[in-house]
């Protein structure tokens, strides 16, 4: 029987020496992932944060309140074409990250339609977006579109659930309502919480009393640990440092990584060189949570999910090299570092990027682009950021 051999293998977030298994091929890397990467927090139609060199903000409020954008958010939502084309880059950036889970907020009709026409895809989470606000969905618009594509979202690689923006964006009646749909699709619930403020109390409140039985995905949980009350928390240490110039001080309470804006600063897989030097101590706690903990939030499998790298577990943690080869519940989807069926490399997809946000500026925008952090500077500024730790009680 034909085998996969690794000097190194990470297998379920632990490191193990001399690693083998049966496989479509006889095949060797010096490491492998298995699973590879989640990436449990994507906004994949984000094309522009609104980043000012120098400037933070305290909370999330604040920064939806004030930032300045250079293109405008709703009418990149609203178009099809375009906001479905940056969820399909969003997914291949993601595969040549190695990153194998995704999970995708923002608007369902773009974000399935970008699952059904890419050549390849890592296992998704869709959790579209509910807001009160002029051009969100409420989850009665949910309702209505999930019924209409009701027969795309039959895919055991695909899992449907909701996303709540926020508790400020929501009525009582919004997260009632969202509480039930989550409930009816048996998925996940997915919300902005405690990013910059206190929200555990109220949270406590307004939500969990009608949420008995929910998988409930906190997202950012930078102020309070949730896990007490049963939550699963995704940090997202980039846009953290890039907003806030904070990190939470401690991963105590954090079940996975998210990326928030994949196309401005990358996936879980590019990501872990700057992780890992934000909590170096803790290299276990964060393997685990950068690759199988993704799955654990949301329920899903990892069998067959392998990321191969032709190169030591040091270059990969240090972000020399990219991985060789990516397989997605057993059918492989990178190869030689590109992706299968259209021979895209990372660097291709990160220009193809920048050309569709250049669309997006001349269609929808002021005519300036948004800025585009640097690898250094998101590293710089992660690491810098865990030097302001926001420090939490230990048993929440
Ligand atoms: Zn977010």
């Amino acid at each position: 029987m034909p085998v996969l051999e690794a000097d190194i293998a990470v297998l379920r977030g632990r490191i193990i020496e001399g690693f083998s298994m049966p496989f479509p091929v006889d095949t060797f890397y010096e490491t492998v992932f298995m699973p590879g990467f989640s990436d449990t927090h994507m906004h994949p139609q984000v094309v522009d944060g609104g980043l000012e060199p120098g400037r933070a903000w305290r909370n999330s409020y604040e920064w939806l309140n004030t930032r300045q954008l250079h293109v405008d958010e709703a009418k990149v939502r609203g178009d099809i074409g375009l906001s479905s084309r940056l969820a399909e880059l969003a997914m291949y950036r993601a595969l040549l990250e190695g990153t194998t889970l995704v999970a995708f907020t923002g608007r369902l009709e773009a974000n399935l339609k970008a699952k059904l026409r890419a050549a390849v895809s890592p296992r998704l989470v869709l959790l579209p977006t509910v807001m009160r606000k002029e051009g969100w969905s409420t989850p009665t618009d949910l309702r209505k579109t999930i019924e209409r594509y009701k027969n795309y979202v039959q895919d055991s690689l695909l899992r449907l659930g909701v996303f709540v923006h926020s508790l400020a964006y929501s009525s009582d009646k919004m997260l009632v309502d969202s509480i039930r749909l989550t409930k009816q699709l048996r998925g996940p619930i997915g919300i902005h919480l405690s990013e910059g403020v206190s929200e555990k109390q109220q949270f406590s409140a307004r939500a969990l009393p009608h949420a008995r039985g929910v998988r409930i995905v906190a997202v950012h949980c930078l102020n309070d640990s949730f896990n007490d009350l049963g939550l699963r928390c995704s940090s997202c240490p980039a846009t953290n440092a890039l907003l806030y110039r904070r990190l939470r001080g401690s991963l105590d309470g954090v079940t996975s990584f998210g990326s928030d804006w994949p196309h401005l600063v990358g996936t879980t897989g590019g990501l872990i060189p700057a992780i890992i030097k934000a909590y170096s101590p803790d290299l276990g706690g964060v393997l685990y949570r950068a690759t199988v903990g993704g799955y654990e939030d949301y329920g899903m499998s990892w069998r067959g999910d392998i990321v191969g790298y032709d190169g030591s577990l040091e270059d990969v943690l240090r972000g020399k090299i990219m991985p060789s080869m990516v397989s997605v519940a057993g059918n492989i989807v990178v190869s030689e570092g590109e992706i299968v069926g259209l021979g895209l490399t990372h660097r291709d997809v990160v220009r193809e990027t920048v050309e569709t946000i250049r669309y997006a500026v001349d269609m929808y925008g002021d005519g300036t682009m948004p800025r585009i952090p640097s690898r250094e500077e998101i590293v710089r500024t992660i690491v810098e950021s865990s030097l302001n730790p926001i420090l939490l009680p230990r048993k929440a």
